[in-house]
């Protein structure tokens, strides 16, 4: 046993402990908590929040990961905890305190103005706020910026390990050539598919029982993760043995259901994670797109699958007999598949996701290397919508305002959720020659599936990046053409073989 790594070890625990503490107060925060508590738990969290960075910039920690780096005598996941350690301290320490200080209580301010633009459908007053954090996210960049590289370059990195600017010109560029012309096709079909039994009054009490029976039906330890509300569904990790999703209620049921998979998907894959990882800085996802790629398979490959649907809709005509009354399963199938363009991303089909994903990563661009300016954003964003997507956003409101994001100097984000799609689709072309991927779904059988993603994948945390995941489990370089021929089998059968 290594001496140094067990001190380490009881540091990092004490200073997850914190962290963990944060975790649990945003969660409780976003489901039960009363609302008239905000402004003083705001106040504790943001305590939390220093005293978790100082812990980390602690001088006996900087000098254990020192002692640390050659990795003599080191098994590979004690690697990774202190890389990842190591990491995450570079980047506390290259922005000077008193401006860090400055950039979090305008953030604090941003996210309400953001809101309130929002509501008021005014980009104008929103914009000297946005210019703000945009100048800051670029002088934070400009501290860690390598040689050669560009600033937007540098943010993308924080989320997506390995991936370079030219790695991502050439992937949206792909996207763009084949997913454009595909929607444009689909919207030409004369197939109509209805989707209207969809929407309507469906009784919250069933669709809880739906959502607890869907979890089970995902194999989601319930030993280990639990199900509650929030208005925006998301998941929380406290550690490995402690994951939590939401969902929400609303006239969509379907809004609900792919919710639930959606952030099962996210749940499933912390589940998988290895002890060994738990409670350190490498006991996470290996980056924002692999965990979205999680998701997305569950929400999309698995949970819009015919053969995955059977059981699903059988239950689904139990709890709501008058609603589906005469309704096929095929009508289902083709309903929760139906191409819809539409100006809001989260609202957004299988087949817009990765435009509306585009557009963003387009116009991130030029706003962080390039002369776009703020004030020609929602002219450039519009411009944008009408081209690829095919829809005209009537207002800010459902345009350019419609994200958080930005507010919370979030660039560089949205592209793991394209590369999270791609990511998913290369896996399912892989796993589909390994396993009987419809005859397990049609059997109900979700284990197979998710053992295989948990030992090659789930376990390694940040062990290994995305792309040195994608090689190993699948032999081959990352590729998004497995994605766009899925896209293109998928829509074929639904709107033009059907
Ligand atoms: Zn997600």
């Amino acid at each position: 046993m290594n001496q140094s790594y067990e001190t380490l070890k009881t540091y990092l625990e004490r200073v997850y402990a914190i962290d963990a503490a944060i975790r649990l107060f945003e969660w409780d925060c976003e489901t039960l908590a009363p609302k008239g508590g905000a402004e003083n738990t705001a106040k504790i969290i943001g305590s939390l929040c220093s005293q978790y960075q100082e812990a980390l910039i602690h001088p006996n920690l900087q000098q254990l990961v020192d002692s640390l780096k050659s990795g003599e005598g080191l098994t590979e996941a004690q690697k990774a905890v202190v890389r990842e350690t190591g990491i995450t301290i570079d980047k506390l320490k290259a922005v000077p305190a008193r401006e860090y200080e400055e950039y979090s209580a305008l953030k604090a301010r941003a996210g309400r103005i953001w809101a309130q633009s929002r509501k008021m459908k005014d980009f104008e007053q929103y914009a000297p706020t946005l210019k703000n954090i945009i100048s800051f996210q670029k002088k934070f960049a400009g501290y860690r910026t390598q040689e050669g590289q560009s600033l937007y370059e540098t943010m993308i990195q924080d989320y997506e390990p390995g991936f370079d600017l030219k790695m991502l010109d050439e992937f949206f560029l792909k996207l763009k050539d084949n997913l454009v012309p595909l929607l444009k096709k689909v919207t030409e079909s004369k197939k109509v598919i209805d989707n209207s039994f969809l929407t309507g009054d469906f009784d919250p009490e069933k669709q809880r029982q739906l959502a607890d029976w869907l979890v089970g039906y995902l194999n989601m330890d319930g030993e280990r993760s639990v199900l509650a509300v929030s208005e925006h569904p998301f998941t929380t990790s406290i550690h490995n043995r402690d994951v939590r999703i939401t969902t929400h209620f609303t006239h969509n049921l379907t809004s609900s259901v792919y919710s639930v998979i959606h952030e099962a998907g996210h749940g499933l894959y912390e589940l998988g994670i290895q002890d060994d990882l738990a409670m350190t800085l490498a006991g996470d996802g290996a980056s924002m797109g692999m965990h979205e790629s999680q998701s997305r398979f569950f929400e999309n490959i698995v949970g819009k699958n015919r053969a995955f649907l059977g059981p699903v809709f059988e239950k689904i005509c139990q709890l709501f007999p008058d609603q589906m009354k005469g309704i096929t399963l095929e009508q289902f199938w083709e309903g929760v598949n139906k191409v819809e363009p539409g100006p809001i991303r989260i609202e957004a089909d299988e087949l817009t996701y990765s435009l509306h994903i585009l557009i963003r990563y387009e116009l991130e661009k030029s706003l962080i290397d390039g002369d776009l300016s703020v004030e020609e954003l929602p002219e450039e964003w519009n411009k944008k919508y009408r081209e690829y997507l095919l829809v005209d956003p009537v207002d800010d409101g459902v345009g350019v305002l419609q994200d958080v994001h930005w507010s919370q100097g979030d660039f560089g984000y949205f592209p793991s959720y394209a590369l999270g799609n791609a990511f998913g689709a290369q896996l399912y072309h892989h796993m589909c020659r390994e396993l009987d991927f419809e005859g397990l779904l049609k059997a109900g059988n979700l284990e197979v599936m998710i053992q295989y993603l948990r030992t090659r994948l789930h376990q390694y945390g940040k062990m290994k990046t995305s792309l040195s995941l994608i090689r190993e489990i699948t032999g081959e370089e990352f590729n998004p053409i497995y994605y766009i021929q899925y896209l293109n089998d998928k829509y074929k059968n639904l709107y033009w073989e059907s």
